[in-house]
């Protein structure tokens, strides 16, 4: 699979990783920002003349300057996380900002509110810094003049721009924080990603008028990511309380491994599943599915074992474990199913749709009380 993320190094332990698109941009953002110098040194009243730099090589430090704020701004929500005893698998920097992957995000509004406070208080705090040191320092310094009084405005932007109430922005999340404070959860979620979408489509608007492209693209992402978080939430509050045996498929049908693929699809037709784990005497050693059988030849079909294209990595699951989570395992990973094991043992399989059938009676069910 094509790499689109390198890890850049580790803080608190949590590696941060650079994303392909933000190397590309970074030309871009250093063009834009070396265009601006000039203007921005006759704000400051300071003479071009005076540069030993050239604008464009300030405006890609600038560029620079800008990631290593995103990720300032994201450590920030990762540190009050940790604090509140979350786990965070990693930050990712890119185009738009940065993510900082929060493994189980808290519902308690306190919590959201002040994780995503933590993120734009950072980006003011860097802003006013920066801000403070650009215009103490005398002017015989001219470019670091230039660069920090240019990056201190970057930050206060940056945070301004974060504090939108556009869900799912910092802003946004602060906004269903407060709102869920005195309802409920999901329906906070409802009017943050409403007005999430709005501000999208203003965004969008002005950005046809005035021509400003770069808010096309940001309203565009804004309402996907609205969109998403939306049906993210409703997918878990709707789950909420089903575990994975509760939905699981219990009679396992396995394939043995010297099987021949010709057997197997004999065998799928019978049985009407898609992916089957493999067994070698007791052992489950891999998973098969149709998509594999696939990928060899009709002619081929006898020539070839189950043993010789089954998947030999497990992805497995506890019994005990949410259905979300299930659901959240299996889109981050691509697959169709999990294995659920019972210390060693093989209890059940799980699909995406044995799922998607709880959520529908879930919403039966809360019709038929509504
Ligand atoms: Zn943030």
């Amino acid at each position: 699979m094509l790499k689109t993320a390198w890890t850049i190094g580790h803080v608190f332990g949590i590696p941060i990783r650079l994303h392909i698109t933000l190397l590309l941009i970074l030309p871009l953002f250093g063009w834009i920002f070396g265009n601006n110098i000039e203007l921005f040194a006759e704000m400051l009243q300071i003479d071009p003349e005076q540069l030993v730099f050239g604008s464009y090589f300030i405006g890609f430090l600038l560029g620079i300057g800008l990631f290593a704020s995103v990720a300032l701004h994201e450590l920030g929500h990762t540190w009050m996380a940790l604090r509140r005893g979350m786990t965070i698998r990693s930050i990712t920097l890119l185009i738009l900002g940065g993510i900082a992957e929060i493994e189980d995000m808290s519902k308690e509004p306190t919590d959201e509110l002040v994780i995503a406070i933590m993120g734009p208080l950072v980006s003011i705090i860097l802003g006013v810094s920066f801000y403070a040191l650009g215009a103490y320092l005398p002017n015989m310094v001219a470019d670091l003049r230039i660069f920090l009084l240019y990056l201190g405005q970057i930050n206060i932007v940056l945070a301004v721009f974060n504090l939108l109430p556009a869900f799912p922005s910092d802003g946004g999340r602060v906004l269903r924080a407060v709102l869920a404070r005195r309802g409920n959860y999901l329906a906070a979620t409802k009017t943050a990603t409403s007005l999430g979408q709005s501000m999208a489509i203003l965004f969008a608007i002005l950005g046809v008028f005035s021509g400003n492209i770069l808010l096309l693209v940001v309203a565009f992402f804004l309402y996907i990511a609205a969109n998403h978080e939306y049906q993210t939430n409703l997918l878990s509050s709707t789950l909420s309380g089903f575990t994975v045996s509760d939905l699981m498929t219990r009679d396992v049908v396995t394939v043995p491994a010297h099987h021949t693929l010709s057997q197997l699809l004999a065998f799928m037709y019978d049985e009407k599943h898609t992916g089957y784990p493999v067994v070698n005497g007791d052992d489950v050693v891999g998973c098969v599915t149709m998509q594999d059988v696939r990928k060899v030849d009709v002619g081929q079909r006898d020539d070839y074992k189950v043993q010789d294209i089954m998947a030999t990595d497990l992805h497995t699951i506890k019994p005990k474990a949410d259905a979300f989570d299930a659901l959240t395992k299996m889109s981050k990973e691509q697959i169709g199913r999990l294995f659920v094991f019972d210390q060693d043992e093989l209890i059940g399989i799980i699909t995406r749709s044995d799922i998607m059938k709880g959520f529908q009676l879930r919403q039966i069910e809360r019709r038929e009380k509504a």
